[in-house]
């Protein structure tokens, strides 16, 4: 039965229950964590061999012969845009390869256009009073930390199975010339594993700005990363919607190799019209002669062709799905029926996103905290790092191994139970 429509003695009951279990628990001294969206060590060994694949002097040269132990090529070598073009349908000349982390191209994205403005901009964002950014929420927490650290102000934007609630987005952007900007993490969206639909992509590619120099900030962080051989969620094209409403220069888009080859050593690409293109590059060669492109080679050299990294992505996922696995069964066992929290299916991505009753959010935090399961910091999802419901948790099942990642979800089960039977209680 639903703890909402139980009466208060037969929550003391359940509550009692709960208590004696979570004191059991606690008692162990468990140490687990279900925060870090990282990559297991397993998924790291299954890419040994790229840490080897470039190792004599022959090996470094790329295909048009250019020695890549040097300085220069800015863009990156032609192979590894080639591989990205694959992988993601985008055109090579759109493409520039950069350094080890997508964030840190975003972060460049965003401090440039404050310092230098974008296309199309009648200022530096940074010398105008007010800059806004739209957010949909719950989002990824670096995104938001990256507007909050260059002064931007966030604007959340409920995000749904769909994507963003499109209808605000659309009126929020054509009203206020100083929403410059909106965070899109569109497919399997961390932390929800949300997909934008056909519709949101259209919209966004079509919506009237009020600001000339509006951007999406388009973070297709999980673009390749399935669960399963078949049946994933297919994200439209954002470029090719944004150029048949003559927006091209609207979007600027980002990817990694984090979570296929090495977090720490992978590679970042960013994605543009030709005319952002000139902008960028214009700043970009200041910053830089150019980027790591022995790592292009070793990506290269490795994987071959865009093929073999989608078989890639399914070893991957045989890694991965137990794990996902794990959190759904134990969730359904303990929480279905409850009504204390709601939780997503994603089918890739990193991570589930759970709901809470409204108000338990921090409480299950600070219980599971001391049963010994960390969890992400709740409100993390938010910008500024406030819930508004207090009720969003998300969970990263990748890292722990199969026998922590169960244990972990019985415990932080029986801590959202616990948490909302006293809201219910009123303790
Ligand atoms: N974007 C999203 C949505 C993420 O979830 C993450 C990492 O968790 C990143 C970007 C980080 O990307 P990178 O490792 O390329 O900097």
């Amino acid at each position: 039965m639903y703890y909402s429509q139980m009466t208060a003695d037969e929550l003391r009951v359940v509550y009692a229950e709960l208590e004696n279990e979570y004191n059991k628990m606690k008692a162990q001294g468990l140490a687990l964590d279900l925060s870090r969206g990282k990559p297991s060590p397993a998924q790291l060994d299954l890419v040994t061999d790229m840490l080897t694949c470039v190792s004599t002097i022959d090996d470094c040269k790329a295909e048009n012969g250019f020695d890549c132990r040097n300085y220069g090529v800015l863009d990156g070598i032609p192979e590894a845009k080639k591989l990205f073009s694959d992988l993601y349908g985008i055109p090579t000349a759109n493409i520039i390869i950069g350094g080890n982390s997508s964030l840190n191209l975003m972060y460049d994205a965003v401090a440039r256009a404050m310092l230098y403005g974008v296309v199309g901009s009648k200022a530096p964002w940074g010398r105008l009073e007010k800059v806004k950014f739209l957010c949909p929420v719950p989002g990824y927490d670096r995104h938001f930390a990256i507007t909050q650290s260059l002064g931007v102000e966030m604007i959340c934007v409920p995000m749904l199975p769909t994507g963003p609630d499109m209808d605000m987005v659309e009126e929020l952007v054509a009203n206020d010339e100083s929403v410059k900007g909106i965070w899109c993490c569109p497919k399997y969206s961390n932390p929800d594993g949300y997909t934008y639909s056909d519709e949101t992509v259209e919209r966004l590619a079509k919506m009237t700005t009020a600001a000339t120099d509006f951007r999406i900030f388009w973070d297709n962080a999980y673009a390749i990363h399935e669960l399963h051989a078949e049946g994933g969620d297919v994200l439209a094209d954002i470029f090719e919607a944004c150029r048949r409403y003559g927006n091209e220069n609207r979007v600027f888009y980002f990817a990694s190799t984090s979570k296929i080859s090495f977090p720490g050593a992978g590679l970042a690409m960013i994605a543009m019209s030709a005319e952002n293109m000139a902008q960028v590059k214009d700043v970009m060669t200041i910053q830089t002669i150019g980027h790591d492109k022995l790592n292009q080679l070793r990506h290269v050299k490795y994987f071959g062709n865009a093929e073999n990294v989608h078989k890639h992505m399914m070893k991957l996922a045989e890694i991965i799905r137990p794990k996902f696995e794990i959190v759904e069964r134990v969730l359904s066992t303990n929480l279905g029926g409850t009504g204390s929290a709601t939780w997503t299916q994603p089918k890739g991505g990193y991570f589930v996103s759970l709901y809470t009753v409204e108000g338990c959010a921090k409480r299950t935090y600070q219980l599971c905290k001391e049963a010994g399961v960390v969890l992400t910091n709740v409100g993390a999802t938010y910008p500024y790092g406030k819930d508004p419901s207090d009720s969003n948790i998300r969970i990263s099942p990748t890292f722990p191994s199969n026998a922590d990642l169960e244990k972990a979800m019985e415990v932080f089960s029986v801590c959202v139970r616990l948490a909302a039977v006293e809201k219910f209680l009123n303790k």
